[in-house]
């Protein structure tokens, strides 16, 4: 079985990767329309606005998750990653109402709820001996500053310093840093001291401020969010970003979401990984929304793939797109299908139908019915273990892939 590390900037990916990348796309043979693109790539250049529309509009949705497919397998092989994880919200109650969210509370509904820093080490207490990262966002709370946020990480990392706390959108944030009076970086800076090692990058939405007018009216602006992820960054703790689509976003908006994105992990080197995932709309308040339909969404995260050069990891998170469609992303250029998670909320409240607590048995099977190999690693990406099942599961009628 094999384990290795890595280093921040290439996340487990082969640093050789661009000259098999050219080597691989030079082997094959594409459509007129593709080509460009193809060449494109070969030579390393960052895929236009443009570029994406293309791919956006190209009728073989198999040829572009073919090239994003050989992307893919060039920064990683065959592997494909996930975690042991599960997810803790210390509060559903939120000053803000985002028109996509069914999670927030206002303080006086009946089933608003909030934790203090003993009873969050205490839910963690329950999934520690099988975890090694909680996820941890929540409300923006109308009291609660720095030091609730300090005490918790604290306590959790004192009873359990092997996990590791991937918590906090930029919002947060940001509403931490100003209930408190300090800048963001210090909140940081002091919460990464208190135990946080990075930020799961929710949030991002569409970083169009038209866009978020519309759907999140009051959180923080597209600059503020790239802002906040800058600062992590330059302060050494690593970030993931997201991307939630299907609400009432163009595709242009979409694109250049993913190329400001881009841009700012070709400057810092600080994301590691990208989700881009689509709106469920359960319980929400966004009638207008463009639902995405199934091979939206894997048509999405493959052309994620193509337009960013700059972030290793692509994930096709399971909690939202569900188990299948998460299985076929991987041969569209995802190579990461999130984790374990024993428990969600914010997902499920909006509708997803994902099983939770799912072992890593069966996890890394889903992984190799997509003709991956599994890859358990960190929270950050920097240690990495082949993953080998050890109990027997009944075998598929069908044998699913070779
Ligand atoms: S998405 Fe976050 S900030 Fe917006 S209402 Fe929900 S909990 Fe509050």
């Amino acid at each position: 079985m094999q384990e290795w590390t890595s280093d921040l900037k290439f996340a487990g990916a082969d640093p050789n990767w661009k000259n098999i990348l050219a080597d691989s796309i030079r082997l094959e043979t594409w459509s007129e329309r593709i080509e460009p693109i193809a060449s494109k790539l070969a030579q390393s250049i960052p895929l236009s606005l443009e570029d994406g529309l293309t791919l956006y509009s190209h009728h073989n949705l198999n040829e572009v998750g073919k090239l994003a497919g050989l992307v893919k397998s060039s920064r990683f092989g065959e592997y494909a990653f996930f975690n042991s994880n599960v997810h803790i919200n210390p509060t559903n109650i939120c000053v803000l109402a985002c028109r996509f969210c069914a999670f927030r509370r206002s303080k006086k509904a009946d089933d608003a709820y909030e934790f203090g820093p003993d009873v969050y080490a205490d839910e963690l207490a329950k999934f520690a001996d099988h975890v090694d990262e909680v996820h941890t966002v929540g409300g923006l709370h109308p009291e609660w500053i720095i030091n609730d946020y300090e005490k918790m990480f604290s306590s959790a990392k004192k009873r359990f310093p092997h996990v590791m706390i991937k918590a906090l959108t930029a919002v947060e944030i940001k509403h931490i840093s100003k209930k408190s009076e300090i800048s963001v970086g210090e909140t940081l800076s002091r919460l990464a001291k208190a135990g946080l090692d990075s930020l799961p990058g929710g949030g991002a939405e569409i970083l169009d401020d038209e866009v978020r007018d519309k759907i999140c009216r009051g959180k923080e602006t597209s600059a503020e969010y790239l802002h906040i992820h800058k600062t992590a960054h330059q302060l050494g703790i690593p970030t993931n970003c997201t991307m939630l689509f299907g609400t009432v976003e163009t595709l242009e908006q979409r694109l250049q979401h993913m190329i400001d994105l881009r841009e700012l992990a070709r400057e810092t080197n600080g994301f590691q990984c990208f989700v881009p995932y689509p709106f469920l709309p359960d319980d929400s308040r966004l009638p207008e929304a463009q639902l995405a339909t199934g091979s939206e969404i894997v048509r999405t995260i493959a052309i994620s793939r193509l337009m960013i050069d700059t972030i290793p990891h692509i994930k096709a998170y399971r909690m939202n797109i569900g188990d299948n469609l998460a299985e076929l992303a991987l041969q569209y250029g995802a190579d990461d299908i999130d984790g374990t998670v024993q428990q969600e909320l914010i997902m499920h409240l909006a509708g997803s139908s994902t099983p939770l607590d799912l072992d890593r048995n069966r996890l890394s099977r889903l992984i190799e019915d997509a003709g991956c190999k599994p890859v358990i690693r960190n929270t950050i990406y920097t240690k990495f273990s082949e993953f080998e099942r050890k109990e027997i599961i009944p075998p598929r009628r069908l044998k699913m892939s070779s």
